[in-house]
């Protein structure tokens, strides 16, 4: 058996038809499903059971992003995203080669609005070099002639290796492969909550040797069944992407303002997707509810209540500005706004030519409930019988190989 120190009392004390595993996953995005297909592969003869409440894989946050494979220079290095983006971006382009998966090699140029922001490139390029990742800097012309309508102080950085890809495909593609190394997906198969050795679902209790909690957006919730997350809890912010018209030339490459580095959220930017359209987005305008995609979709009044009072403390308690980016996020819903905003980063670009709101995506956010911050890097809880995936914001798509690979290896360490 793969996990040994198994829990055998447990599973003795379970219902005879009750499922039994090694290792149970529960959330079948891109994170849960590395992490299955990774733990099937380096454990073989060990059973691998995801769990997904949703009739389809990628329904939440991996089905719903701006599908770009970033680089890694936005973050210090002693975090886990410059590693993880560092190594993901070239393990999910050979994962997508190998597959035959489309990539859209459009690279990235990061502008400067006004010559205060010329200070942070030079720190992005400082980064870059610390966590070994090719970036550029450029002159204006040799950034306009990459993309013409681009508008910059000056100076821009260009980063050859951010690429598009489709998020749906990928998952899928993720999800065939773990199907193949052995892994079992159920699909609308709800976690319920803990159960002696195992879980209470949707369909019944699952026996796990090992329970691994991707649940995304739910995953505060989950750990604490299993006395995790003490600390912290998810903030949901929503983002909404804005389409051009297929009339309006496609930009040739992402452009990307310079960041507020004190928070996760990279601002309005134009994403090249893999067939080459243009959107603009995505926003991080705040949730009231952890799935609230449309303004009453999902609607649940307790998470209603729960998070409104949280939103309610960050607004006077916060070590951020939290209600000045609250406010600065919801005025974003407004065309013309977001429109504009985008409007600062390239030329000609004019709120008829963006009509068509795209579907959105929900971000996961960890906040420090000790410090009122909103936690930058991924964060895992564990024990010897379950890991809780925290804080796996953007770009845990592209980091989700060598994420899953360190996950595997802190679960065989911790039931060695
Ligand atoms: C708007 C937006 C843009 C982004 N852009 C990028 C980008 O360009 N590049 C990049 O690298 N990253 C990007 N990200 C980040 C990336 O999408 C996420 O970090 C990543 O998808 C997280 O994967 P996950 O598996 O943790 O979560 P999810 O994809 O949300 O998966 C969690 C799964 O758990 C399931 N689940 C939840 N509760 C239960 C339960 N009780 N029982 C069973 N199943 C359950 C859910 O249904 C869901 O399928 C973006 C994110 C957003 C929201």
């Amino acid at each position: 058996m793969a996990v040994r120190q198994s829990p055998l009392e447990d599973l003795v004390a379970m219902p005879t038809s009750a499922r039994v595993c090694d290792f149970l996953v529960i959330g079948a995005g891109i994170v849960g499903m590395s992490v299955a297909r990774e733990l099937a592969l380096r454990q073989p003869g060990a059973s691998v059971t995801v769990l997904e409440k949703e009739p389809t894989v990628g329904g939440h946050a991996s089905g719903r992003n701006s599908g770009v494979i970033h680089a890694g220079f936005y973050y210090t290095a002693d975090s886990l995203k410059a590693r993880f983006t560092r190594d993901g971006n070239v393990a999910l382009k050979a994962f997508c080669a190998a597959r035959g998966l489309c990539i859209n090699p459009c690279g990235k140029l990061v502008v400067a609005r006004n010559e205060d922001e010329l200070a942070v490139l030079e720190l992005l390029l400082e980064r870059a070099d610390r966590n070994g990742v090719r970036l550029f800097r450029v002159t204006e012309a040799e950034a306009k002639a990459i993309e013409a309508r681009v508008k910059t102080c000056g100076t821009a950085l260009f980063s050859p290796d951010t690429a598009s890809i489709d998020p749906l495909e990928v998952l899928g593609a993720m999800t065939d492969a773990a199907r193949e190394a052995g892994v079992r997906v159920l699909t609308s198969t709800r976690y319920l909550g803990r159960e002696n050795g195992g879980v209470r679902t949707s369909q019944g209790v699952h026996g796990a040797r090992y329970v691994i909690n991707a649940a995304g957006l739910y995953a505060d919730k989950v750990a604490r069944d299993f006395g995790f997350s003490k600390n912290h809890y998810l903030l949901p912010f929503k983002g909404l992407y804005l389409y051009a018209d297929p009339s309006m030339p496609p930009l040739a490459t992402n452009v990307y303002p310079v960041p507020n580095l004190a928070n996760p959220f990279l601002g309005v930017h134009f994403t090249v997707t893999v067939d080459g359209r243009t959107k603009i987005g995505p926003t991080a305008i705040p949730c009231f509810w952890r799935e609230q995609y449309g303004w009453f979709e999902n609607f649940d009044a307790r998470e209603f209540g729960e998070i409104l009072l949280r939103e309610l403390a960050l607004f006077t308690g916060a070590n951020f500005n939290f209600k000045g980016l609250a406010f600065e996020e919801l005025r974003k819903q407004f065309r013309p706004h977001i429109v504009g905003l985008a409007g600062e980063l390239a030329s000609g670009i004019h709120p008829e030519q963006f009509r068509k709101w795209g579907r959105p995506g929900i971000r996961a956010q960890l906040v420090n409930a000790a410090s009122h911050t909103l936690e930058m890097d991924f964060l895992i809880e564990h024990d010897n019988r379950s890991l809780h995936v925290l804080n796996a914001v953007s770009p845990a798509f592209t980091c989700s190989i060598p994420f899953a690979a360190h996950i595997v290896d802190t679960i065989l360490s911790a039931t060695r």
